[in-house]
């Protein structure tokens, strides 16, 4: 059983067609990273697979269970897929502590104890076992992300995605965050990456998905797409950005 088992996926927003026929599988304890310019679906995507978006057609299955089922509970299908974002949206009201307690507590039903509990693990899992009690106004780009990748662990998930989760932060910042998802690769998370980052997909990628025009043009271990492209599409793509 794959971890992510995407089947003839198809999404239209009116009459702009996104996804154009997606197969796509994550195996479980793979890091996947997905590629392409700005445009091309990668975030719909991404957010097909949670449901953010209702696929126009095709099956997402996430650990078995059919997500694009209408009976499926999407609360629970949810719980099992850790998303992080561009923007991190944490509450400013909250402390960190409290940013990775807040959906445990609501969602989960988690106790209070146990919520921090949990919260202090994974905060100290991303590195920032000294900011526990910060705000994030007190905290920079890299560590609010790292809070919003602790508040996705603490869910417990069973597959993590990420979409461009160091495309808004400063250069010196994105080190720290690529670090922790490396950090996360080799602990054996299942993973779906959308990244500009070519040199962390070059080394942390199983195997890069290159999409262009809501298809995946190419896809194979990143020696092969990145360093040595079938297509001429992911050669002209790459020849951008690296
Ligand atoms: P990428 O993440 O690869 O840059 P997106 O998946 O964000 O691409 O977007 C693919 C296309 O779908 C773009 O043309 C975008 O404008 C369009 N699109 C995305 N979301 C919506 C939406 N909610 N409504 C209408 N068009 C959308
Ligand atoms: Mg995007």
């Amino acid at each position: 059983m794959s971890a992510i088992e995407i089947t003839g996926l198809r999404k239209s927003f009116g009459s702009l067609e996104v996804l154009r026929g997606i197969d796509l599988r994550v195996e479980s304890g793979e890091v996947v990273c997905v590629i392409g310019p700005s445009g091309s679906g990668k975030s719909t995507l991404l957010r097909c697979v949670n449901l953010l978006e209702e696929p126009t057609a095709g099956t997402v299955r996430v650990a078995g269970a059919e997500v694009t089922d209408p009976e499926v509970d999407i609360d629970a299908v949810r719980r099992r897929i850790g998303m992080v974002f561009q923007s991190f949206n944490l509450f400013p009201h909250l402390t960190a502590l409290g940013n990775v307690m807040i959906a445990q507590r609501k969602v989960l039903k988690r106790g209070k104890e146990e919520a921090e509990k949990v919260a202090r693990q994974n905060l100290a899992r991303v590195g920032l076992d000294d900011k526990m009690d910060a705000y994030p106004a007190q905290l920079s780009g890299g560590q609010q992300q790292r809070v919003a990748i602790a508040r996705a662990l603490a869910m417990g998930p069973q597959v993590m995605l990420f979409d461009e989760p160091t495309s808004a932060l400063d250069p010196e910042l994105v080190g720290d965050v690529l670090g922790v998802m490396r950090g996360l690769a080799r602990e054996g998370m299942t993973m779906m990456v959308v990244t500009h980052e070519m040199s962390f997909a070059r080394e942390v990628a199983d195997r890069v998905v290159f999409m262009d025009g809501g298809v995946v043009v190419e896809q194979g271990p990143p020696a092969q797409v990145i360093e040595n492209p079938g297509h001429e599409r992911t050669r002209t793509f790459l020849s951008r950005v690296l």
